[in-house]
């Protein structure tokens, strides 16, 4: 039986976010925790991204615990729910990507059912895995990464407004094989110098003026 692998979304401000955070840090690694939500049974959600102080180098980041901490207090006291947070992402700089001795044995020592890591680098490259904890260890490889450009309701009927408005559909006598005309195509001055009548230099299109020559 063939399963599919579920894909990993994020919007595109997420998407443009950790790209900047990869390209501004680099040549060195950086690495924070995310919120990712099931939206089905194919669609991870990256909902948030959260960044810690940290120390690093070119191949490893260390979070500090203490800022670890002070997230954790932080995201309880705002309502929110540390459950979320199934997203480990860092880069490597501007290195290739490959899960590390590193990155695995990190991958290993987190206390959730599962986890989603998202590796990429300053070039704008980005793999993503998921990891099972429980009730079986399993790892799912190269998650497809997509960009999720559903717009929320109100922007979404505005710009369908917008085209309805300006797009006005051409009705047409039948036509056979059509021509079509860009700008007027009218001759100005019929008696120009050497028999060559000149024509309009700045044609511009314009649709009002397309016509089907029958
Ligand atoms: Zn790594």
């Amino acid at each position: 039986m063939k399963v599919d692998k579920p894909m990993i979304f994020l919007t595109p401000e997420l998407a443009k976010r950790l790209g900047v955070y990869f390209q501004t840090a680099a040549p060195f690694e950086i690495s924070g925790l995310g919120e990712v939500v099931v939206k089905d049974r194919e669609c991870l959600s990256v909902e948030k991204l959260f960044l810690f102080e940290q120390r690093v180098d070119e191949v490893k980041t260390k979070l500090s615990d203490a800022a670890m901490h002070k997230w954790l207090v932080e995201i309880i006291r705002s309502g929110g729910n540390p459950v979320n947070t199934r997203l480990w992402w860092h880069s490597h700089g501007y290195g290739s990507l490959f899960w590390s001795q590193e990155d695995e044995k990190t991958i290993r020592g987190f206390l959730a059912d599962w986890m989603v890591s998202l590796l990429g680098n300053a070039q704008g490259e980005m793999i993503a895995r998921l990891d099972i904890y429980k009730p079986i260890r399993i790892t799912i490889h190269d998650l497809p990464i997509r960009i999720d450009y559903t717009l929320d309701p109100q922007s979404l009927a505005e710009i369908q407004k917008e085209v309805e408005q300006k797009m006005r559909r051409i009705s047409h006598p039948r036509r056979k094989k059509p021509e079509v005309f860009i700008g007027t195509g009218k001759r100005i001055g019929s008696g120009s110098k050497g028999g060559r009548p000149r024509v309009q230099r700045d044609l511009t299109v314009d649709l009002g003026e397309m016509e089907f020559v029958e």
